[in-house]
């Protein structure tokens, strides 16, 4: 049976009320009539033990969450002396905690591989998980120049195991260099870029002027710096997660339907919220979820962004 005909198989044979009744029990995007993949969670975050994180999912209605792991913990400059381990000081797992989940839930669960960007060892311990099956690099969340030749030996190993890089943009904190990325969009055209956090966002505005303001508000302006390497660069692409991405969706709904639409195929979903709750006003996932579904132009792009884009670049093929 193909997939495609053994989901219809899996969606005829359920009754409607099956389905109303065990939301918690579906795994499988088979059993979901929306599937959602979340391409951005972590484990241990901020101490939510792994029960709690897989109660989160379900209860955000997400079908498969790709794991980003931390790197490992040590001091030097890029990790700002250990204070930006566990990904922002966070407490997130290593890439051991993140195939463990994976391993034992593997259709809810895919993993990640990363390590810090100028660690010696980054290129054979990322090498060593993307070997496990890990389906992506990162989240690289490390104080070095977006254009170092650390990160572009990552930039090489993502285009030769055909996986993307997720990047955390942050001025003057992490992935420094932002308005020089084309160079690196141009220079590894096989390796696809997913950009995310604070100043990602904050770079839809064309008049996004202080570069220090990380939580822009008001109107915007479309045509910033973020707008055009999604524009202009087709392996370039974004996550739609955290505070950050919620917050560029809800400051002017007027703008975000436009960016929703032009970038239709761009755009994945993500969570990257680190409350125990899954729903409501506690939890940024499950707004951000609800954000789209109001915004989206049309229910074939809300589609795109919450499951399509996602299993198109890291379930196809697999
Ligand atoms: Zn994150
Ligand atoms: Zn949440």
């Amino acid at each position: 049976m193909t997939n495609l005909s053994r989901r219809r198989f899996l969606a005829s044979s359920l009754s409607v009320g099956a389905v109303a009744l065990s939301p918690f029990a579906r795994g499988a995007d088979e059993a979901a009539p929306e599937p959602i993949i979340d391409i951005h969670q972590h484990t241990n975050y901020a101490n939510r033990t792994n029960a709690q994180l897989i109660a989160h999912q379900r209860a955000m209605g997400v079908t498969q969450t790709i794991l980003l792991p931390a790197g490992s913990a040590v001091k030097r400059p890029s990790t700002g002396d250990g204070k930006h381990n566990g990904l922002g000081g966070v407490g997130a797992g290593g890439n051991d905690t993140a195939l463990a989940i994976a391993r034992q839930f593997p259709k809810e669960f895919l993993f990640g591989a990363n390590d810090v960007t100028d660690l010696p060892e980054a290129r054979t311990e990322i090498s060593k998980y993307l070997d496990l099956g890990a389906i992506i690099i990162g989240e690289q969340k490390f104080a070095v120049e977006c254009d170092s030749k650390e990160s572009q030996m990552l930039y090489a190993l993502a285009a030769e195991y055909r996986v993307p890089i997720l990047m955390h943009f942050q001025h003057d904190t992490y992935n420094l260099g932002f308005e020089r990325l084309h160079k690196m969009l141009e220079k590894y055209p096989k390796t696809n870029f997913i950009g995310h956090a604070q100043t990602w966002w904050a770079n839809i505005d064309k008049h996004h002027a202080d570069q220090k303001v990380l939580y822009p508000k008001g109107t915007v302006t479309a045509g910033g710096l973020t707008d055009r390497y999604l524009t202009d660069y087709q392996n370039m692409f974004a996550d739609m997660s955290a505070g950050s991405g919620l917050n560029a969706l809800t400051r002017d709904e007027e703008h975000a339907r436009g960016f929703l639409d032009r970038h239709q195929n761009k755009i994945l979903y993500g969570s990257d919220c680190n409350d125990p709750v899954g729903s409501g006003t506690a939890c940024q996932g499950s707004q951000t979820i609800a954000a789209i579904r109001k915004l989206a132009p049309n229910k074939t792009v809300e589609r795109k962004i919450l499951y399509e884009n996602a299993k198109k670049m890291f379930l196809n093929n697999r």
